[in-house]
């Protein structure tokens, strides 16, 4: 049994009704409504990276803007760090 409804390795942007993939990550808080250490995270594809860092700029929102990099590889790609599976085979 799979309890999960979507993929969760799929990344897409955060912008209503855009469904690319997500290649930036925005960290930004409500500093109204936001505890000093909370975080919410928008993703980003590259059409509306600039979009959304406007949209919370507007409002005077901290923010943070970096490449998304923690994808996860293609599967067939080479993972030279992964021996935790190695015993499996
Ligand atoms: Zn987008």
């Amino acid at each position: 049994m799979i309890g999960l409804d979507a993929p969760a390795d799929v990344q897409t942007c955060s912008r209503a009704g855009c469904r690319a993939h997500a290649t930036h990550r925005i960290d930004w808080r409500n500093p109204r409504i936001h505890a000093e250490d909370r975080r919410k995270t928008w993703l980003a594809c590259d059409e509306h990276v600039g979009f959304l860092r406007d949209f919370l700029a507007a409002r005077d929102f901290p923010l943070e803007v970096s490449p998304l990099e923690d994808a996860p590889p293609p599967e067939d790609a080479p993972q030279p760090d992964d021996d935790t599976t190695a015993e499996a085979r």
